[in-house]
């Protein structure tokens, strides 16, 4: 019996699977992150996480084919090698080489989009198709692409940063220094400050009231809420958020001509209150009938990564 270990590794919990042969999950356990979020503490964590998970389901080690690791960030996969990842405060840190130290197995590494992306194609809303788009909206905005079955990589591996496209020129600053990016646009923290600026001429919405008066408290949640209760505010806020949503989904559509785009984190929450309205605009945005494509929220939530890392090692395998 061969297994498969997938790690999803995120600023606040580290999640871990084991698949068997057959891509059943065996065993699944979540671990936080090490607050210090050095190298040396997550990646002790991550081989504690595994090791216990081993034990408990009785796996030997010699029969896992690999580990498969998801990193929120600028991931070069060739060399396992995490460029970039801001919410843990890493430059250049040598994923293969940590991991190694532990356990001698196959390391693939690759962007948490990237993962949520093969988790959703194999298992979740994209099943049967080939051809995908993942966005998970969060406080930040991830992105995984697989065209063809294959994840789009690019000249350097670090293609598919849908998160900066630039949608607005002289919009909000974005994570990464510039200003008008998707994910400065159409991430959780966006949709917040929306309703925020909303707040401003509408100070009788429900939103305050939700929020016991601190606007700094509003959540998606209470955005979600609202809309339902026809709260003008969270309507327009909403409605915002859609209009400039639908601009990132048209210039996906234009250059991948993806079968399905899966909305995936927080936001997702919020589902057809945004999506109905994004889907209509991005209908009318479209050059010819056939660009159509399905756009859906994730079926997987925040097991699509973890899931999606243990298909990588099956799909790497010998
Ligand atoms: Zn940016």
């Amino acid at each position: 019996m061969n297994y498969y270990i997938g790690i999803d590794l995120g600023g606040t919990n580290i999640k871990g699977m084991i698949m068997n042969e057959t891509l059943q999950p065996v065993i699944s356990k979540t671990a936080p992150t090490p607050q210090n979020k050095n190298p040396e503490s997550v990646f002790s964590e991550i081989n504690n996480l595994i090791e216990s998970m081993a034990a408990e389901s009785e796996i030997d080690m010699e029969d896992v084919s690999g580990i498969g690791l998801g990193v929120p960030g600028l991931i070069d996969s060739r060399q396992n090698l995490v460029l970039n990842a801001a919410n843990l405060f890493w430059t250049d840190v040598d994923a293969g080489k940590w991991l190694h130290k532990y356990l001698k197995k196959p390391v693939y590494t690759e962007n948490d989009g990237t993962i949520n992306a093969l988790g959703e194609m194999y298992f979740g809303a994209g099943r049967g198709c080939s051809n995908i788009v993942l966005l998970t909206l969060g406080t930040g905005l991830g992105s995984g692409i697989i065209i063809d079955g294959s994840i789009l990589h690019g000249a350097s591996h670090v293609a598919a940063e849908a998160g900066h496209m630039i949608i607005e020129p002289d919009g909000a600053r974005c994570s990464c220094g510039k200003n008008g990016c998707f994910e400065s646009c159409c991430s959780a923290t966006a949709l917040t400050r929306y309703a925020r600026e909303r707040i401003k001429d509408l100070p009788d919405s429900l939103l305050l009231a939700y929020a016991s008066g601190n606007q700094e408290a509003i959540t998606g949640e209470m955005i979600s809420k609202a809309w339902d209760e026809e709260d003008p505010a969270a309507k327009q806020a909403v409605e915002i958020f859609a209009r400039k949503l639908s601009l990132g989904l048209v210039n996906l559509i234009h250059l991948f001509n993806p079968e399905i785009i899966i909305i995936s984190g927080g936001v997702s929450q919020l589902g057809e209150r945004i999506l109905g309205q994004a889907r209509e605009q991005v209908e009318n945005a479209l050059m010819h009938p056939i660009q159509r494509c399905r756009i859906v929220t994730g079926e997987l939530g925040i097991d699509a990564g973890v899931m999606g890392a243990c298909y990588l090692v099956y799909s790497n395998r010998n």
